[in-house]
This record gives structure tokens, sequence and C-alpha cells, in this order.
């Protein structure tokens, strides 16, 4: 053996023991008979399959999970055809019926004369990765909810109410639809917290917020925590009366609560006044302005001795 071929063949030992040893796990696909000509031993670790047992592409596609097969295979067979390096992440299934997210990727390799002549590449465990993105998905998901959702009481808060008035003005507007607002507000609350303690006044708001979040029935109904004892409805598609309406059975929703008030100056259980409003708004109208309007009827039920609703009739 002459020098140049015994240094070719410890090249290629090293090469071997580096291929074999790295967290990638490398193969090699003949062009002309689609079959594997290697596969790193590392793949029996991490999948369980044997490398005897990567014979064809089928076997590589066989061992890829359901949902992603067709698609992967597609898109791998498409860009090898083309001649292209490319990548795909995958779920891999193993040997005892679970699966391994991989990202494989490939490289074309052509002869002298350009044409095509395997395929190779490296396998990679991406699955910590998927499970860190997968945890930030759901983070994101919760993040988003929460930003919408008073911390206290679960339902719909002042942001969310902000934003879903704004989209339904323009929609009443543009639609020339009638759009009810009704604002309320816990009778003698202070004197509430100040008999009952602020934990126990907690209590009570998370109570009136779960009763009251049932009283509106339409799918578009939006009942939000204003601020404070303060709740809102935003009625689309509602006229004045059948907001009154709502109105009505937020009172009698509270009065079967039956929540003592000893504090109250409006009776011995706890009560709400409510104003209500509604309009088809035109360009001249100013959503602020009607909100305005309607939170004055509020303030006229607390004048008339609380415990009532207001509306424009
Ligand atoms: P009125 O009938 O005129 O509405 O009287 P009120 O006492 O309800 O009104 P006021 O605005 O004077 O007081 C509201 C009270 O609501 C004061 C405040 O401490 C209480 N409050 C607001 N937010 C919370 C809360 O998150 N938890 C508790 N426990 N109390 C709250
Ligand atoms: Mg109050
Ligand atoms: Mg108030």
């Amino acid at each position: 053996m002459s020098l140049d071929e015994n240094c070719i063949d410890s090249d290629n030992a090293v090469y071997k023991t580096l291929l074999e040893s790295t967290k990638a796990i490398p193969w090699r696909i003949d062009w002309a008979s689609m079959r594997f000509t290697y596969i790193g031993p590392q793949i029996e670790e991490l999948l369980g399959w044997t490398p005897a047992s990567w014979t064809s592409v089928e076997d590589w596609a066989a061992r890829i999970h359901t949902d992603d097969r067709e698609s992967v295979v597609n898109f791998c067979v498409a860009q090898s055809q083309a001649g292209i390096d490319h990548e795909a992440d995958y779920r891999a299934l193993t040997k005892d019926g679970g699966h391994v997210w991989i990202r494989d990727v490939v490289h074309v390799v052509r002869n002298e004369a350009g044409e095509v002549e395997a395929l190779v590449g490296f396998m990679f465990d991406i699955s910590e990765r998927k499970k860190t993105e997968q945890t930030l998905l759901e983070l994101q998901r919760e993040l988003e909810s929460l930003s919408f959702k008073d911390g206290l009481t679960g339902v719909s808060n002042r942001r969310m109410f902000d934003s879903i008035f704004e989209a339904e003005w323009i929609d009443a507007k543009r639609n020339a639809r009638p759009l009810s607002l009704i604002l309320l507000d816990i009778d003698f609350f202070k004197q509430y917290n100040d008999h009952y303690g602020h934990i126990q006044g907690d209590t009570c708001l998370k109570t009136v917020a779960s009763v009251l979040n049932t009283a509106a029935t339409r799918s578009r109904d939006v009942f939000a925590r204003y601020g404070g004892e303060e709740f809102v409805f935003i009625l689309p598609e509602t006229d004045g009366r059948s907001a009154t309406k709502v109105a009505e059975r937020c009172r009698n929703l509270i009065f079967k609560e039956q929540i003592p008030h000893e504090g109250s100056l409006a009776g011995q259980l706890l009560t709400i006044s409510l104003g209500v409003g509604c309009l088809v708004p035109t360009h001249q109208d100013d959503p602020v302005a009607f909100i305005e309007t309607v939170d004055r009827r509020l303030y006229e039920a607390k004048q008339r001795g609380r415990n009532c609703i207001v509306n424009d009739h």
C-alpha cells in the first residue's frame, strides 16, 4: 500500500468516527436505485430501527408520521428531482410506536457530468426545540386571552370593551343598525367593603360578574368589567326596548342572588343601578359622547334612589 492510500484510509477512518459520534445522523441514498447505501448507527438509539432496516426510500417514507408523510415526501421528491438542496421538519416514527421531531437536511450530489448521483444528508433530533416552540405558542395564546380578561372576575376587561365597542360602532354605522349599551354600577359598594371587608367585597364582585354574564344571550353580545364595581354590556343589532329588557333581567338576577348588604341605604340586599342607551350611529355621532349619555342615565338612576333603570323614554 502506498503512503497516499494509507493516508486516505486513515482519513476515511477519521471521517467515519466523526460522523458516527455526532448527534446528527448521516445518511446516503443512491439516486438510481433509491436505496440507502449508508445510515449512521446512531439512528437505532434515536428511533429504535436498526441501520440495516433502512433499505429504500419507501422505508424512510413509511417511518414518517401519517399527518406529515404526504407533504414531506412530495416536497423532498420535488426538490430532489429539481436538484435543489433542502430541509424538512417532520415526526419520525419510533419502533415502539412513538415519534421524534426530526430536521432532515438534504444535499444533492452530482457527478462530473452534472447528473444527480446521490442524496446525502443529516437527520437532527429537534424534539427539544419543538417542545419549546409548543410551550411558547401556548404561553402566547394564554397571554393573549389573559390580556383581554379581567383578573378578578374572569369576564372581559376594559381593553376588550374598548376594542369591541369600536368595531361594533363602525359596523352599526356602516349597516345603519341599532347599537345598545348598558352601564351598571353596584349600589353603596363602598359601604359593602366597609361593612364586610375588602376580601368579601372581591368575592361579591365575582358573584355579580358571573351572574350578570348570563344576562345577555346573543352570541355577539359582550359583557365586560368597565372598572371598579361598574360593568357594561354591548348589544349589537338591539333596539332600546330589548336592551331595557336585558337591564331588567340584570336587576332580577341580582335580586334572586339575595346577597345581604346591611350597609346599604337602598334596602337589606345588594342592588344595582343601570343606564341604557340605543342609537343608530351616523357620521354625526361620536362614540365617546354616546357612552357619556348612557353614563348620565346611570347617574340619574343613582339620583332617583338607586336599584332602578334609566333609559331614553
Ligand atoms: P353608589 O351607590 O353611588 O355607586 O355608591 P358606591 O359606594 O358604590 O360608589 P363609590 O364610587 O363611592 O364606591 C365604589 C367602591 O367600590 C369603592 C371601591 O373601594 C370599591 N371597589 C372598586 N373596585 C373594587 C374591587 O376590585 N374590589 C373591592 N372589594 N372593592 C372595589
Ligand atoms: Mg357604586
Ligand atoms: Mg362606581
